[in-house]
């Protein structure tokens, strides 16, 4: 084989070593490289990418783990200066971002045609598995002591977007909502990109995602904001014709709620109390959402409209211990500690915002428990009585559970809430009156 190959011009080697990269096929890269070992140092021709470049942006994981153990160069630049890793988050090739992770890839790199880092390129795509790890990494790496982590969350490209910027822009609520959970500034402004002096929340609203826009009214945006050349978010949104954007935009619709964030205890809140409230805060502000929306033309899409009627059969399965005792409406799911009172994530919610700190002024009264008034040390989630004992928090099937909840018709979650120890226990959101006669042991 290697006499025949010899034959052939080294340009053809070259293509060979890449397309193999590009497919993945070790053996036949391992072949070539016996032939010619110095082809692992080739580029190709235009982009001058490496073969470590072809392989991350193809998520040839096989490849990158060979490649990186024969010490290729981890952060080689192609012609644009960007590295394999800015190539896998683009591409949202996560086994390959992790795997160059790892090895020690450098995440504070800048490409040459807009000055972006991984980070950017993570948001930009919508890759949030890529995002959370890039995060994370940046967390316990060097650049949390040189840069500082804050610094690096908010890391601005060439025309001053930061990562969370640019996810607004394109639609991506889940990296929107990881940025700002991880201290993006929302109310960052740009240098030139889109206009000079937009926010994040200008940006989602020439993307025109309602939910990117929900993601950041709820962190605090504000939309009187102005960008440079005078304009407000609400403008931006009617420019680009996204009625329903601009009717939540619209300074004049009513002010949805805004996460506490700076209240000490809610940012330590364990994770999953975290995630019972901020549905809570979703679904009273979708709530709100309606009456703006309603007469106009724009609603909210709300795909499980058919689950809603299905799940009234279990209404009556409800314990009344569980029932909150300040709105006698939702399922208690939050339990304040030390005390131990309980009450439902929408009214715990309630309490935080109406305790919601200026944030001009240090001092921060924590909310106090609205049963024996002492003061709230954590909250966490309930353990409900009756038949839901037994549900493992982590479980996928919960979390399934939880997004038909979300997702069901209307703020109150009720109905979503009291089927949930059935729902999970079937794997599915659907439960009929005949199915919950039917016991598994006949
Ligand atoms: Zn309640
Ligand atoms: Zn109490």
């Amino acid at each position: 084989m290697g006499q025949n190959m010899s034959c052939i011009s080294s340009n053809h080697h070259e293509n060979g070593v890449f397309k193999a990269a590009q497919l993945g096929h070790l053996d036949a890269l391992k072949l070539e490289f016996e032939d010619d070992p110095s082809l692992i140092f080739q580029f190709s021709l235009y982009d001058r990418n490496s073969l470590l470049h072809i392989a991350a942006a193809n998520g040839q994981i096989d490849v990158v783990s060979w490649l990186l153990e024969r010490s290729v160069n981890l952060d080689g630049v192609n012609r644009h200066k960007q590295t394999p890793l800015m190539l896998a988050a683009m591409h949202g090739k996560i086994s390959c971002v992790e795997k160059l992770l790892h090895a020690g890839a450098n995440i504070l790199m800048f490409d040459s045609l807009r000055g972006r880092t991984c980070l950017h390129y993570a948001a930009y795509y919508g890759h949030s598995d890529c995002l959370k790890i890039i995060l994370s990494t940046a967390r316990t790496s060097h650049v949390a002591l040189s840069w500082g982590f804050a610094r690096f969350v908010n890391i601005r490209d060439g025309k001053g977007a930061t990562p969370l910027h640019l996810a607004a822009r394109q639609r991506r609520p889940e990296c929107v909502h990881i940025l700002l959970d991880n201290g993006a500034l929302v109310c960052a402004s740009t240098g030139g990109y889109g206009y000079p002096g937009s926010t994040p929340l200008h940006l989602a609203a020439r993307g025109g995602s309602l939910d990117c826009i929900r993601e950041l009214l709820a962190w605090g945006a504000d939309r009187l904001h102005r960008d440079e050349s005078g304009r407000i978010p609400y403008m931006v949104a009617l420019k680009h014709k996204h009625g329903g954007c601009a009717a939540l935009l619209n300074p004049s619709a009513a002010e949805p709620l805004v996460w506490p964030s700076p209240l000490k205890f809610i940012s330590e809140l364990n994770p999953e109390a975290k995630i019972l409230l901020e549905r809570a805060l979703m679904e009273a502000n979708k709530e709100r959402e309606k009456t703006i929306l309603k007469g106009t033309n724009y609603s909210i899409a709300s795909p499980s409209h058919s689950d809603g009627g299905e799940i009234d059969d279990s209404l009556s399965e409800a314990s009344e211990s569980d029932l909150c005792c300040i709105c006698f409406d939702q399922i208690c799911t939050i339990e304040v500690q030390d005390c131990g009172h309980r009450m439902c994530a929408h009214c715990t919610l309630a309490l935080c915002c109406h305790n919601k700190p200026n944030p001009t002024t240090a001092s921060v009264n924590p909310p106090v428990c609205p049963f024996c008034r002492s003061n709230i040390a954590r909250l966490v989630v309930a353990n409900l009585s009756s038949e839901t004992e037994d549900i493992d928090l982590n479980s996928s099937k919960l979390r399934k559970s939880r997004r038909s909840w979300n997702l069901s018709e209307g703020s109150s979650s009720f109905k979503g809430i009291s089927a949930f120890g059935k729902m999970s226990a079937r794997g599915s959101g659907r439960v009929s009156a005949d199915e919950l006669i039917d016991k598994p042991n006949e």
